[in-house]
């Protein structure tokens, strides 16, 4: 779908997967005017398709969208291009278990200059390809970096919109966590250095006992349709879920203490991966018994429920392509 100024959204097709043509010039090589989504559709057991709260993406676009002097996409268009792309071969859904078909909805400037300023065209696309599962010989625990050389984002930057350039800006500390042996880069916030914010594509939750404690958003992370789905889903099973503030300080204490039985990260890629290992310049420990825990574990059976339709969708999250 295109978007040129003066006329709007306009020109919506269906083509065959295909190399794009850009001009040298194209301004989102040069000044990364660019957004993505990702969202995931799951075969019902009634062989059914459905994607899980397309909608919540559709306007995190569009908040992603204003942020990055964007024009908005209306969510209703955001959805049928997507459900376009899912009807037109069903057959790419993969049947259910764990598997998916993830969709990437994503936005850049088309127009071609030099100059530095907002674009007046820009095509919006979506592809897909299917995921399998993420663990497919079981939840393995993740080993983590706590960067505190490197900051994500900072106070008014792009940090809570998903935009390439916070992507491309992660990758120096995600190369730093795989020299120390670690899996994922832990971001804390650009003021103190010590304030627990994201991981590289997944959000933080930390389990005491049957509390349940995610860091607020701050503006400077992104807010995730998995961790806003878990704070109701916890809560439905019975604990206790809330936004807090945690440091890398009451990480370990909490962690040494026995009071942070569990860690786990959440998103769309991973669902929920429960983190075994921490590690930084100055520390180095075992989270809880570095083995996935069980609040970890039945959040994550619940989702997944939830998301292949093995459970009933008391929050009308799925939307059913029939
Ligand atoms: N943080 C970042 C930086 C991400 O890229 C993602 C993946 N979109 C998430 C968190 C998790 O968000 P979601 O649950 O919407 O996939």
């Amino acid at each position: 779908i295109k978007w040129t100024e003066g006329r709007g959204w306009h020109d919506a097709e269906l083509v065959p997967y295909a190399p794009l043509s850009i001009d040298p010039a194209n301004m989102t090589l040069h000044y990364a005017q660019t957004i993505f989504e990702g969202l995931k559709a799951y075969k019902q057991p009634d062989g059914t398709v459905a994607t899980f709260r397309p909608r919540a993406n559709a306007e995190r676009f569009q908040a992603s969208a204003r942020r990055m002097a964007m024009p908005e996409l209306p969510a209703d268009l955001f959805i049928e291009a997507c459900d376009a792309l899912i009807k037109q071969d069903r057959a790419w859904v993969p049947e259910s278990g764990e598997a998916s078909l993830y969709l990437r909805p994503f936005m850049f400037a088309s127009e071609v200059g030099l100059g530095v300023r907002p674009a007046n065209e820009f095509l919006f696309m979506v592809i897909a390809s299917p995921a399998g599962a993420y663990f497919p010989g079981g939840v393995k625990p993740v080993s983590v970096w706590l960067s505190e050389e490197y900051v994500r984002a900072v106070k008014g930057g792009t940090g809570a919109a998903k935009t390439g350039g916070n992507y491309a800006a992660s990758l120096v500390a995600q190369a730093q966590a795989a020299e120390h042996g670690c899996d994922q880069v832990v971001w804390l916030d650009a003021v103190e250095h010590r304030w627990i914010e994201e991981m590289g594509g997944m959000n933080l939750y930390f389990v005491y006992g049957d509390r349940i404690v995610t860091p607020e958003l701050t503006g400077s992370l992104l807010p995730g349709i998995t961790r806003d789905s878990l704070l109701t889903i916890a809560r439905d099973l019975g604990y206790t879920a809330e936004e807090g503030r945690i440091s890398t300080e009451d990480w370990k204490r909490d962690n040494e203490n026995g009071t942070l039985t569990e860690v786990f990260a959440c998103g769309t890629a991973a669902v929920i991966t429960p983190v075994g290992s921490v590690k930084s310049e100055r520390a180095n420990w075992t989270q809880g018994t570095g083995e996935p825990g069980e609040v970890t574990m039945k959040l994550r059976k619940a989702l997944l429920e939830l998301q292949t339709g093995r459970t009933a969708d008391t929050h009308g999250w799925m939307h059913p392509l029939g």
